[in-house]
């Protein structure tokens, strides 16, 4: 039997995760979830929004599911997101993006993964206001060869495993000459020890435009923290939005599985918004902890929904409820 800490989130996340769990529930893995909570809700009334004992529960068990959760913009607690990347040292951020038949999108037969660096550049939290009347601030870019290199590594070693051919590391080395310098120096010495997965570099307002224009020429794209967001958002929206795309954050012990979307507050508990981002995260996660079939179960499972185009939701063109939604791939487990 497999121990794993289930955070809901807030916003949409209570929703998306527990369509998830009903769904990885019914596969018939021997799964118990041990649920803890964090974000604004627990500020209240732990004073933190992320406790010590979410850190233990996922520290123990090693494997987590998450849903959104909400981050003030401009001021507030920083992001329970990134500091539990950072804590947890989860330095790799594995987004695949991939289209499904029948969901209608402008291209076909995507199939891309972002592998994005997760514990350090702009997101490293070290900012601050460089004038008493905050007219004017700095944030630093730190970015490391040793850090740089572990997720070189990661990406390499994500392409071999899979069986991938081709890996594209972006960056802006041509402008910030020094952090992003390092970055793709580092992707270029691990590289070589790969003769068999092709590699490249793509300057990141080009790899943008690329993505747009000829997405089918790339298949792994490796990527500082900042540049890894927006390109996952990017490729989520090439095949269908934010509500199927799903995420992995990876340490050499801990993994911690959620969507790439956010909270979604306009949508939280309007049993509206579409959980495959979730279900994909879980089936990520089932894969993680080797429970290949269930795993397999519920991608055929979204597969055949997907192609019959029934009981989608908003997003996806459909007018289906969330709730509708996971009995109808419950339906459709094998
Ligand atoms: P968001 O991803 O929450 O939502 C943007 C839009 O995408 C929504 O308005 C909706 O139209 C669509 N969308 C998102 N998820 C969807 C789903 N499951 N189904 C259908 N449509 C979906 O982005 P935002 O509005 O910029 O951020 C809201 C909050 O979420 C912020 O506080 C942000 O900091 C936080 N956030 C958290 C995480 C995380 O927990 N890892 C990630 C991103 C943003």
């Amino acid at each position: 039997m497999h121990k794993i800490t289930l955070i809901p989130g807030d916003g949409i996340g209570p929703e998306v995760t527990d369509s998830c769990i009903k769904i990885i529930d019914a596969t018939g893995v021997n799964i118990e979830f041990e649920k803890v909570d964090a974000g604004a809700d627990v500020m209240e009334t732990e004073g933190t929004p992320l406790p010590d004992y979410v850190l233990s529960s996922i520290r123990k068990n090693k494997v987590a599911i998450k849903g959104p959760i909400t981050t003030p913009v401009g001021s507030g607690f920083r992001s329970v997101n990134v500091a539990l990347r950072k804590k947890l040292d989860l330095y790799a951020n594995l987004r695949p993006t991939r289209s499904f038949e029948g969901i209608n999108t402008r291209y076909e037969n995507i199939d891309l993964v972002v592998v994005r660096e997760n514990t350090e550049g702009l997101y490293a939290g070290i900012e601050r206001y460089t004038s008493d009347d905050k007219s004017s601030g700095e944030t630093i870019r730190r970015i490391t060869k040793d850090a740089s290199e572990r997720i070189a590594q990661f990406a390499f070693e994500y392409a071999k495993n899979e069986k991938r051919n081709k890996v594209t590391v972006t960056h802006k080395a041509n402008i910030m000459k020094v952090t992003d310098g390092i970055f793709l120096d580092a992707a270029r010495k691990i590289s070589e020890k790969y003769p068999n997965v092709e590699f490249e570099d793509r300057i990141i307002d080009n790899m943008c435009m690329q993505l747009v224009v000829k997405p089918e020429l790339y298949d792994i794209i490796l990527a500082p923290n900042l540049f890894g967001d927006i390109l996952s958002d990017l490729c989520a929206g090439l095949v269908g939005g934010l509500g199927i795309a799903p995420g992995a954050n990876i340490g050499d012990e801990i993994a911690v599985f959620e969507p790439v979307h956010g909270s979604a507050p306009k949508y939280a508990g309007m049993d509206k918004v579409n959980s495959t981002a979730t279900i994909l995260s879980g089936v990520l996660m089932l894969k993680y902890i080797k429970e290949t079939d269930a795993a397999d179960s519920i991608t055929k499972a979204l597969e055949a929904a997907f192609r019959e185009g029934k009981h989608l939701t908003y997003d996806l063109g459909g007018d289906a409820k969330l709730s509708e939604f996971t009995e109808y791939i419950i339906s459709k487990l094998p």
